[in-house]
């Protein structure tokens, strides 16, 4: 017998949840469930087992077609709403989603594989806690962005390895600056974002306002293309950003990209290496590794290297690979039979490079897509997985001598997404932290976040940030200066107006 994580009636909920749709899930279509008009769908697996969840509609043109007609017809009463009044919206959104934090962690297991610890504590109450803080921006918009204007319809498309989560990064700040929304999840993982599309319609949200399309890269791309779509905000691959800038380049509409890293994980000689050990563990080997700042690059000082390298390994001995609806499980399973073969062929050529490659001595379970805790040294700074993102548990190892080295190796990347650095010398790490180019730097910490901070690259890992007060202008328009300057002049025009 299995100890569940949450709740064992959580776990019925979501088996009669799914049974409940009669195998297949529907688009959400301005606020009602519709089947694709081209009436495909596709095979929603959980990763841990290999077996069929469900099936999704797959999203076509005229699906896309009719979510933004609807996100469109809705957007200027939407948008007309006093912030206070879209602010209980989206608390009504975060009580709704926090009542149900059981139901949603078990079904993003289900359906990702991550580890049930995870979404309990972490995905699920940080998009609960996205919807609340958003719903205070909502509250204070004018004051904080004095005649902005919303940016219209937004087209928000996803990745896998935080499904709710990701979602909520992307509706929270576009409906509490007055946008309406057409989202597209990821193919690997559309059931959490198709149980919020349910939540949408209890809490009484217009429809229209959130709509909710499932599908493959097509169906994205059918997204990005619409002429009747203001602004793409994507999360993904650098490959599908690259394609998505291109196609959005010289259309007028506003674009955002949160794409991959190669995180750095600066060790110096002074850090607290117990604690560091701890931060190697959340760094890459939390959520299986698939995290875009995930601290996938040690760079430790080659004083202490040896020691640290032995203490990391009895550490990742101890870790629990195996199933994600058991609570004391550290690393489940990876979320799609395609991803893991990316990471094997990715380790196969760094031990091709020379690398030296360990694993525990542990029994991986022999259903679902499971990879263990892998740790390349011996790893060239210019060879593949030194530079290639292998969004895995594979974390890889280096040594440096100066702290000079350190920033220089850290910053030997075409990514710039985060950074983690650790040393109890306040001066070190700050002088690292001003040096190293990354939209996010820990100190003797890693992979923290908080609706109320900007996260974001440079480089390839994107430009945009989401949370805090720079996500909330990615979804403004800024008042025109013309315009501003011109009812400055006019004082009488501007009373004609409001007469
Ligand atoms: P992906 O780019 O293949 O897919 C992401 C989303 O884009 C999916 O919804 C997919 O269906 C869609 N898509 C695919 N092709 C498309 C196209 N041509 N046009 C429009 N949409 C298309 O990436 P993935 O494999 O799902 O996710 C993993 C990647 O995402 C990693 O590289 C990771 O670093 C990155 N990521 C970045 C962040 C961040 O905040 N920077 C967060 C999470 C993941």
């Amino acid at each position: 017998t299995m100890e569940y994580g949450p709740a064992p009636e959580a776990n019925d909920a979501v088996l009669a949840w799914l049974a409940a749709k009669g195998g297949r899930t529907r688009h959400f279509i301005d606020g009602a469930f519709v089947d694709p008009a081209e009436g495909g769908s596709f095979e929603v697996v959980n990763p841990a087992s290999g077996e069929v969840l469900i099936a999704a509609a797959q999203g076509g043109k005229a699906d896309i077609d009719a979510a933004v007609a609807a996100a469109r017809r809705v957007l200027p009463a939407w948008s007309a709403l006093p912030g206070h009044v879209r602010a209980r919206h989206l608390y009504a959104l975060a009580r709704l989603l926090q009542k149900r934090e059981r139901f949603f962690a078990v079904l993003e297991s289900m359906d990702n594989g991550k580890p049930i610890r995870e979404s309990r504590d972490g995905d699920i109450p940080l998009a609960v806690r996205h919807f609340y803080h958003h719903a205070g921006w909502a509250e204070v918009l004018e004051a904080e962005f004095p005649g902005h204007e919303p940016v219209g319809v937004c087209g928000q498309i996803i990745p896998w390895n935080f499904p709710l989560l990701m979602l909520a990064w992307k509706v929270a700040p576009a409906l509490a600056a007055g946008n309406t929304v057409v989202l597209k999840p990821a193919e690997f993982t559309p059931l959490t974002a198709v149980a919020f599309a349910e939540l949408c319609r209890e809490a009484g949200l217009p429809a229209g306002v959130v709509n909710i399309v499932t599908g493959d890269g097509a169906t994205g791309a059918a997204l990005v293309e619409h002429p009747g779509v203001d602004k793409i905000a994507f999360t993904g691959s650098t490959e599908v950003g690259r394609l998505i800038r291109r196609a959005t380049a010289g259309t007028g509409k506003k674009l955002s990209l949160e794409l991959g890293g190669k995180s750095p994980f600066v060790v110096f000689d002074d850090a607290d290496l117990d604690s560091a050990v701890e931060g190697v563990v959340d760094a890459v080997w939390f959520n299986q590794g698939q995290v875009c700042c995930a601290g996938s690059r040690l760079l430790v000082h080659e004083a202490v290297a040896d020691r640290f390298h032995a203490r990391l390994k009895a550490r990742a001995q101890r870790l629990r690979v195996g199933d994600p609806l058991d609570k004391s499980t550290d690393i489940g399973a990876v979320a799609a039979g395609v991803q893991l073969e990316r990471i094997r062929s990715l380790v196969e050529a760094g031990r091709a490079e020379g690398a030296a490659c360990w694993q525990p001595d542990i029994a991986l379970p022999t259903r679902g897509f499971f990879f263990p805790p892998t740790i390349l040294t011996g790893v060239a700074p210019a060879s593949i997985v030194a530079q290639e993102e292998i969004f895995g548990p594979v974390l890889v190892t280096m040594t440096f001598r100066t702290q000079d080295e350190a920033v220089a190796l850290a910053n030997n990347t075409r990514y710039g997404l985060s950074a983690s650095i650790w040393s109890e010398t306040l001066n070190v790490a700050l002088d690292a932290a001003a040096r190293i180019k990354a939209g996010v730097i820990w100190l003797n910490g890693t992979n923290m976040f908080d609706a109320a901070a900007g996260f974001g690259g440079y480089r390839e890992s994107g430009y945009g940030r989401e949370g805090g007060h720079a996500g909330m202008a990615e979804y403004l328009k800024a008042p025109d200066k013309a315009a501003r300057k011109a009812r400055r002049a006019a004082p009488a025009a501007a009373a004609d107006f409001t007469a």
